[in-house]
């Protein structure tokens, strides 16, 4: 019997969302969820994790690893951010904010949001409204 109090989750509501959408916490699952959640917030790949676990000696598949950290996407407690079309992070802050993605290092930062100020947007369809804008500014080393 898994109990839930191990979870060293940062975020209050995230058991309660858990909960009400009926995700059954397996021990796989845990081991998971205190991975993403131990160091918060971050920026993480499902390979990161999933290496971090094997260093660890945690015995989880790496399917495993796909699918929690899929469902904790659609459930909204993480956000996936592309970078480009080969590799998407995952970031614990939901909240809308920018990224800077160094492709020299691999290191994905955030721009705080408000500090981007985006003009000229294009005419949007009928009826339709910006949800949100995400904006990923990818570096490279630049010699001179
Ligand atoms: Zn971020």
């Amino acid at each position: 019997m898994i109990n839930k109090k191990d979870i060293k989750i940062v975020l209050n509501d995230i058991d309660k969302i858990l909960n009400r959408s009926g995700f059954r916490f397996t021990k796989q699952r845990l081991i998971i969820a205190n991975e993403i959640f131990s160091k918060n917030p971050k920026h993480f790949t499902v390979q990161c994790i999933f290496k971090e676990l094997i260093r660890k000696n945690k015995k989880v598949a790496l399917a495993s690893v796909y699918n929690t950290i899929n469902k904790f996407v659609e459930l909204e407690i993480i956000k996936e951010i592309y970078v480009d079309q080969n590799k998407s992070f995952f970031d614990t802050i939901t909240k809308p904010h920018h990224h800077i993605y160094d492709k020299s290092t691999g290191q994905l930062s955030d721009i705080p949001d408000g500090s981007v100020k985006i003009s000229n947007l294009p005419d949007l369809p009928k009826g339709k409204k910006i949800q949100q804008i995400n904006i990923v500014i990818n570096i490279e080393n630049h010699s001179e």
